[in-house]
């Protein structure tokens, strides 16, 4: 781990000691801590104002209880949460994560990630998060109906497009956000399609919001590649995970010049040297729901390794797009050794802090998911402005915003570390410039 500031120091040590238990949150404070020290020292009225103690505190917390009933009649107990992080920029706005593993600790993360991600894309959105730990793995249609319905009779309450606009992430795509919709519709008997992003085309959603996190990531190594004389043309790519945010990202790099040759889901991995089947994979993923391990069926030449590790296999550009933790300090070290020289996380902190010091020794093109995965977010704020003015865009002009957003991005990145003596480091450069715009809007609205 790096050095702390003597004046971050103590507001860490407060933050762990004030959350309890919560690991995953206190990872994602410390990588941002570990920028800011020369921060203070260029603006001293942010430490003044107790600016860095009061983002590290959540503007508000929701959980609440979620019962439904299954296919076989019996009542179950998921809890769900709501973290409404910070407001300076914007409506909270953050996507909603099903997945058994979601505790507090992991929606305080993502959505202490979310203020500087959503700071760093330059539209008017503040950070928020939220989810449950409900297991959406071999429900029925109608058991995940039942509970959207019941954890939005719920949520409905602290949402508004002025207020808190969810989206999707793990376990949450388009049929769940209908089901959501369409529950807050029926309560509220309004139609305010503002007040939740990643809808259906018909009814109120955004052409590219579907491809936009992985897009998004992939235009951000694209220009990463292209300041250092590079591109995708040619590379031998990997991208863990099969679910939204990887589909894309292979589609992308694929479109780009790249090769994915492995992509995973939490059982194990696919390979296929020659490329892998895109068209396959999102049949089984997208209309089937079956799992990744099916895809042997239809290629006798490509192989499943149960519980194999995606990062032994040699590369040139890997993109962690499945889940935290993901990618620890061993498999830094095996990537950088078999000559990987890109990193983009479409994942929120899937690099481990080992890892991420192993790529930023190392110099590659490093970059972090708060940067790198904007683009998801970004296309959400797109989505809020059609609503806006009832006006829907078409594809090719939506993904040009897209892919000059992610382009800013990277510069904004690029430029801030230069000007921080840290040139080529994007993990600073997103920590400082993602900070920066919320602490002077903060310091504009006062102590509240
Ligand atoms: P999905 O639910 O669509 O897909 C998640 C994928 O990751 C699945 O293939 C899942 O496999 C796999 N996965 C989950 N846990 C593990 C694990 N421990 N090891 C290996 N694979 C695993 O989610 P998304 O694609 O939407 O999200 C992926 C990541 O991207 C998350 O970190 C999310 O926060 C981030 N993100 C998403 C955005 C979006 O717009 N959707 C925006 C920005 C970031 P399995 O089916 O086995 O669980």
């Amino acid at each position: 781990m790096n050095h702390l500031d003597e004046k971050v120091e103590p507001i860490f040590q407060e933050v762990l000691q004030r959350n309890p238990g919560e690991v995953e949150f206190h990872q994602a404070v410390r990588e941002v801590l570990e920028s800011l020290g020369p921060v203070l020292v260029k603006n001293p009225e942010f430490a003044d104002r107790k600016i860095i103690e009061r983002i590290c505190e959540p503007e508000r917390q929701i959980i609440f209880r979620v019962p439904w009933l299954d296919d076989n009649n019996q009542v179950h107990i998921n809890r769900g949460f709501r973290v409404e992080f910070n407001s300076s920029l914007g409506p909270y706005k953050g996507g909603l994560r099903f997945h058994p593993s979601v505790y507090l600790g992991i929606i305080k993360f993502l959505g202490f990630e979310q203020i500087f991600k959503n700071s760093l894309t330059g539209m008017p959105i503040g950070g928020g998060k939220g989810g449950s730990d409900f297991d959406p793995k071999g429900k029925s249609d109608n058991e995940i109906m039942k509970f959207c319905q019941s954890f939005m009779t719920e949520l409905y309450r602290h949402l508004g497009e002025h207020t808190d606009v969810p989206a999707g992430d793990i376990g949450v795509g388009g049929r769940e956000i209908g089901y959501m919709f369409g529950q807050y519709k029926r309560i509220t008997n309004r139609y305010e399609p503002g007040v939740l992003t990643g809808k259906g085309l018909d009814w109120g959603g955004s052409l590219v919001r579907t491809e936009a996190t992985g897009y998004g990531a992939t235009y951000f190594i694209n220009e990463a590649l292209r300041v250092r004389n590079d591109s995708f043309d040619g590379k031998t790519c990997l991208v863990s995970g099969s679910g939204n945010v990887a589909i894309y990202t292979i589609e992308k790099i694929h479109q780009l010049g790249g090769t994915c040759i492995a992509c995973s889901d939490s059982n194990g991995v696919i390979i296929h040297e020659k490329g892998l089947d895109l068209d396959l994979i999102k049949q089984l993923k997208e209309v089937e729901r079956r799992r990744i391990s099916d895809y042997i069926s239809f290629h006798k030449d490509a192989k499943y390794i149960q519980g194999g590790n995606i990062w032994d296999i040699p590369c040139q550009v890997a993109m962690p797009s499945a889940t935290q933790n993901e990618l620890n300090g061993k498999d830094a070290k095996t990537l950088v050794n078999n000559g990987c020289i890109a990193v983009g996380e479409g994942a929120n902190m899937p690099t481990t802090p080992e890892g991420v010091k192993i790529f930023l020794d190392a110099k590659i093109a490093y970059g972090p998911g708060k940067a790198a995965n904007a683009g998801g977010v970004a296309t959400s704020a797109l989505e809020m402005q059609q609503n806006a003015c009832r006006d829907s865009w078409t594809f090719e002009y939506t993904e040009k915003r897209l892919e000059e957003i992610m382009v800013n991005i990277h510069n904004l990145c690029y430029e801030t570390a230069e000007e921080y003596g840290a040139p080529g480091n994007y993990v600073l450069g997103a920590n400082v410039a993602g900070f920066i715009k919320v602490a002077k809007a903060m310091v504009a609205h006062g102590l509240i």
